[in-house]
């Protein structure tokens, strides 16, 4: 039998761990500057859940749905997106009580299933950084978070990404819009895909996000959201703008951009990059104040984002952003004979516990051999252990680089190993 993993998924060994690594800890860092705390839901959901909340109509539903039913009969789904989550943990663990500082920022970093066609920056299981910030509605809320999004570009030294952004307005705004958007489709329905034919009077929005070549050459022409816009929705959206120009923050104008869930309202937006020559969306996300209510939680409105975690490391590694930490290692213990194995690992243990990075050899390789594999780990220091230095207790500790070497005790390295690694050091900090 051919093991093989599964389709549309990825097997990260440990020089791509260290990468992700190093992203997961410069977005917890900026997360936490913006007081964002995390939450961890279940990857797996009821079906209901996503079916309801992403809508009826969506990709997400009706074509990437990993959904089964459990030995108990449950239609379970595992999880496309983190929102509908949130906002059912949200409501669950009542954290629309009043004795909870609103608004909840929540943060989280979770892998996704989606049942795409696999290709280049599309999976089948992905990973999101996702936010979402609920219980007030100001567009100072909205911004904030788009910057969150930029700064992590900005602090991972990534360059070329464009804010995109747009405006569905609110309920009374967006109802006007999509007869207009009908009116406007239905003589084109024999021209348009299919999908896009069965969206037209469940969802006309949807066509505007069609990927398929009829449809967006029919929806270029289409009527634009912001010209159906009523005074409420169209001084938030200036509101937005405006702050987002405070910031420096820059920006263009996508009428045509709807967003691939169907709970958004107002403020909707996505961080796009140019990736060989195509248009890659890292990061997506709008506003949606209806979501918590339609579950039956309290009006609380919110705003939140999804960040591809997968097509950032793509992006990074195009820019040739250097963020694979070198191998080091504070301590190599050397083994030389079976007699010495007691000792190496006490010694190892020790060390450790007075937080040292350490390795040791475990297979009595030669001693030139060790050398280079300590080396190739990036040692600092290098003990030796053979069974001279187990019978007298005297050791010598080397640095690898400088090779000064101090002549010290196995007693006194277990006792404190601090002041022998500062005498090491100490030619060098003068
Ligand atoms: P697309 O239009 O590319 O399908 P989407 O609208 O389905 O994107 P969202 O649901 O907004 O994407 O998810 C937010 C982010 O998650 C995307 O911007 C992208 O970076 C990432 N993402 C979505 N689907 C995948 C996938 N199948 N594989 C890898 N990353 C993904
Ligand atoms: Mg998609």
């Amino acid at each position: 039998m051919k093991l093989q993993k599964p389709k549309g998924t990825a097997d990260l060994l440990p020089a791509e761990t260290a990468k992700w690594q190093y992203i997961e800890e410069i977005a917890r860092g900026v997360f936490n500057d913006y007081n964002f705390k995390e939450i961890r839901t279940p990857m797996f959901e009821s079906y209901e859940l996503f079916s309801r909340a992403t809508g009826e109509t969506s990709d997400i539903v009706t074509k990437e749905m990993y959904d089964f039913e459990d030995k108990g009969g449950r239609h379970i789904a595992l999880r496309p997106e983190g929102t509908a989550s949130a906002v059912r943990a949200y409501i669950e663990n009542k954290l629309y009580a009043p004795e909870v500082v609103k608004p909840v920022k929540l943060w989280y970093d979770a892998p996704m299933f989606r049942y795409e066609r696999p290709q280049s920056g599309r999976l089948r299981q992905f990973h999101q950084f996702g936010v979402e910030c609920l219980g007030l509605k100001n567009s100072a809320v909205d911004v904030e978070i788009i910057a969150m999004a930029d700064t992590l570009f900005r602090q991972l030294g990534i360059s070329g990404v464009k804010l995109s952004l747009n405006t569905l307005g609110d309920m009374e705004s967006r109802k006007a819009y999509r007869q207009a958007l009908i009116d406007y489709l239905t003589p084109f329905e024999n021209q348009l895909s299919e999908d896009s034919r069965r969206r037209l009077n469940e969802n006309p929005l949807r066509v505007l996000d069609s990927k398929e070549a009829e449809d967006i050459a029919i929806v270029k022409n289409a009527p634009a959201i912001l010209d159906y816009l009523n005074e409420t929705s169209k001084a938030y959206f200036e509101e937005v703008k405006a702050l987002l120009e405070a910031l420096n923050i820059e920006y263009t104008i996508d009428s045509n951009m709807v967003r691939g869930l169907d709970y958004y309202n107002d403020t909707i937006f996505e961080f796009i990059v140019n990736f060989d020559g195509k248009e890659l969306t890292v990061c997506g996300g709008g506003r949606y104040d209806g979501l918590v209510e339609y579950f039956d939680g309290p009006a609380t409105p919110a705003f939140g984002f999804g960040l591809g975690i997968e097509r950032l490391l793509m992006i990074a590694e195009k820019q040739e952003i250097n963020f694979i930490p070198e191998e080091t290692l504070d301590v190599y213990i050397a083994v030389m004979g079976e007699k010495a194995n007691l000792e190496a690992t006490k010694l190892a243990e020790s060390l450790r516990e007075q937080a040292f990075k350490v390795e040791r050899d475990f297979s009595n390789r030669k001693l030139g051999a060790q050398f280079k594999i300590a080396e190739k780990l990036g040692a600092e220091l290098i003990i030796t252990l053979g069974e001279d230095e187990v019978r007298t207790g005297q050791i010598k500790v080397k640095h690898n680089q400088t090779r000064k070497q101090v002549e010290t005790t196995l007693k006194a390295v277990h006792e404190s190993f601090a002041p022998i690694f500062e005498e090491i050091y100490a030619d060098e900090i003068n």
